[in-house]
């Protein structure tokens, strides 16, 4: 039970969600694992949306209303916000494909029906039928008619080369991943370096609101390399306020 007035209650209750997940066979032992890695770098953003973040999520909103889009959805993402992605891909007509780092049939049998217990109609993503070029072992496998075909895919917290194998074959990738500096991020077309649960209920509301015209103009004046650019002067002007 974590006390709603302990300051780092909404941090401590995602971990609450990760275990759970990882009890019921939705999340990976490393799943746990890359989210420390991401509570840190939260912490040295100062668990909040950035500015800069919140410019890169209304790209993210104009891509996937421009674009023909699927969402990538891992084991740590359907544990986090199972709903906040199932309106994310109704607001954008982008079908939820499960796709798995660690691949097991198994566990995306389960995250299939733990999207579909939050509301989603369709899950892609349990057929594996196709491979995207260039990945070893297994970790290519996608469905044919999702992120296969798809024009624009949203990956929150994806691995690095996946994410490179993406681009290459000529897709606009958008990342959630709350590292400016790992591969993904430097990888991605539109890379939002923020955290998943506070990232995906903005870029949904964004595009609720966006025309095509105003999507057209904001992903055109966007600048991702810059973007991060930015997010890293926001992490040292933070720790330089914290060490004066
Ligand atoms: P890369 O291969 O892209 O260089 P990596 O090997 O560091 O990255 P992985 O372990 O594949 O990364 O994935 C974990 C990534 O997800 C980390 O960069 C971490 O910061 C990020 N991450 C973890 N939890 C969250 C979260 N809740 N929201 C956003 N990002 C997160």
């Amino acid at each position: 039970m974590i006390p709603g007035d302990h300051p780092r209650a909404e941090s401590l209750a995602r971990r609450e969600l990760l275990v759970r997940g990882w009890r019921e066979g939705i999340v990976s032992t490393q799943g746990l694992v890359a989210h420390g890695r991401g509570e840190t770098f939260d912490y040295l953003l100062g668990e909040e949306s950035t500015p800069p973040a919140q410019e890169a999520e209304m790209a993210a909103a104009a891509a996937l209303l421009l674009g023909d889009p699927v969402v990538s959805v891992n084991g740590n993402a359907a544990a986090l916000a199972p709903g906040e992605l199932v309106e994310l891909s109704g607001t954008f007509g982008a079908p939820l494909e499960v796709n798995l780092f660690h691949r097991s049939e198994e566990r995306i049998e389960r995250i299939a029906d733990h999207l579909r217990e939050n509301g989603a109609r369709e899950v892609l993503g349990l057929d594996g039928d196709a491979e995207i070029p260039g990945l070893s072992h297994g970790r290519g496998i996608v469905d044919g008619e999702g992120i296969y075909s798809a024009d624009t895919v949203l990956v929150p917290l994806e691995d690095g080369d996946r994410t490179r194998a993406l681009v290459d074959m000529g897709k606009t990738v958008l990342a959630i991943d709350l590292n400016p500096m790992s591969r993904t991020s430097v990888a991605a077309s539109v890379a939002v370096v923020d955290e998943l649960t506070r990232a995906v209920p903005k870029v949904t509301n964004h595009g609720k609101g966006m025309k095509r015209r105003e999507a057209r103009r904001v992903l055109g004046e966007f600048d991702s390399a810059e973007n991060r650019a930015e997010v890293l002067r926001h992490m040292r002007r933070r720790l330089g306020e914290l060490a004066d």
